[in-house]
């Protein structure tokens, strides 16, 4: 069998046997924002989601009893999620990281069946599982149970003081001399 072009892999429904069997390989960049689960997690005040950056690949191996081989996955991410820090409630940038293997089993009833004996995860091959539910399946459970910062920035308690004490100071030129170089223009 030809290899088929890397572009004919799936996520969001992969042939994982196919893909096994050629030892496929992805490295996909995807924005955290195309989770929903994990989005939901974000804290509402941070700015903007980055993406995460994954990559997968995947073999056949010999079953454990000469059974016929399965195919395997392995996937590996990298993501850092704004949670809201159980101390002050800001915004803390929390990296999260995946590093696991699957085994494939035919379908769901086989995968709950055996899942108890496994060690490692197993996935059904069909329906064809999408990678993206995978990684935030595997995201979300990287997810700390409490959210801290190491140090708490304490500029996030003044900015809850009176706002009336802006208005005796007011901002001051950021450089007089630029006021200068305009003139000479
Ligand atoms: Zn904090």
């Amino acid at each position: 069998m030809k290899t088929p072009p890397k572009s004919a892999w799936n996520p969001d429904r992969l042939d994982a046997r196919a893909f096994a069997q050629a030892q496929g390989h992805l490295t996909l960049d995807t924005p955290l924002s195309r989770l929903p689960r994990l989005r939901d997690e974000a804290d509402g005040d941070a700015p903007s989601l980055g993406s995460v950056h994954w990559e997968t690949d995947a073999e056949m191996r010999p079953g454990a009893t000469g059974a016929a081989p399965s195919p395997w996955l392995h996937l590996t991410a990298r993501a850092s999620l704004p949670l809201t820090c159980q101390r002050c409630l800001g915004p803390v940038d929390t990296p999260l990281e995946v590093d696991r293997w699957f085994r494939f089993v035919a379908d769901e009833a086989t995968a709950e069946a055996q899942d108890d004996d496994a060690e490692e995860d197993l996935l059904a091959l069909e329906p064809r599982p999408s990678l993206y539910e995978v990684l935030e399946d595997e995201l979300l459970m990287a997810l700390p149970l409490v959210p801290l910062h190491g140090t708490c920035p304490v500029d996030l308690v003044h900015k809850a003081g009176d706002p009336g004490v802006a208005d005796d100071d007011p901002p001051q030129r950021k450089n007089p001399f630029a006021a200068l170089e305009q003139l000479k223009k």
